[in-house]
C-alpha cells in the first residue's frame, strides 16, 4: 500500500489503532501513580470514556493521540496519501467530538485536562509534573 509515511511514523500510527492501553497512556499512568494519584481507567460512564478518572480531584485526564486527534501542527498528524478524502472525514469526525466530550464532563462538575503522545514521548517526566501541579490547582 502506498502511503507517504516512513516505516517508523507507519507503526506509530499503527500502535494507535487499538485507543486504548496503549504505550504513551500506560506510561503517563505509572508517572501519575508515582506522583501519588489514584485513578481508574476508560470510565466508559463518562463522556467520551475518558483515559484516566480521578475521582478524588474530580478530574480527568485525557491521552490524545496525535494522529487520530489531529494535535495542530504536530509531525505525527500526517494524512494517508490513500483514499485522502475518507481519512479527512473520519479525522473530522474524531476532532469534532473531543471538545463535546470535554463539554459534557465539565458540565457535569469535571475538569478536563489533555496530554498529547508526542509531548508524552518527548518529556513523560515534564507532562507528568505539569498535570499534577494543574491537578493540584484549584
Ligand atoms: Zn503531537
Amino acid at each position: 500500500m502506498a502511503d507517504v509515511h516512513n516505516p517508523a511514523q507507519r507503526s506509530f500510527n499503527m500502535s494507535r489503532i487499538r485507543g486504548r492501553d496503549t504505550k504513551p497512556e500506560k506510561l503517563l499512568r505509572s508517572l501519575l501513580h508515582r506522583r501519588g494519584f489514584r485513578f481508574r481507567t476508560n470510565v466508559a460512564s463518562l463522556p467520551g470514556k475518558p483515559d484516566i478518572v480521578l475521582p478524588k480531584h474530580r478530574a480527568v485526564v485525557l491521552v490524545h493521540g496525535c494522529y487520530w486527534h489531529r494535535h495542530e501542527g504536530c509531525r505525527f498528524a500526517t494524512t494517508p496519501a490513500t483514499n485522502a478524502p475518507f481519512w479527512i472525514e473520519k479525522f473530522a469526525g474524531t476532532v469534532a467530538r473531543d471538545p463535546q466530550a470535554a463539554e459534557a464532563l465539565q458540565e457535569n462538575g469535571w475538569r478536563v485536562f489533555v496530554a498529547w503522545e508526542c509531548e508524552l514521548r518527548r518529556e513523560a517526566e515534564a507532562t507528568a509534573n505539569r498535570l499534577s501541579g494543574e491537578i493540584w490547582a484549584i
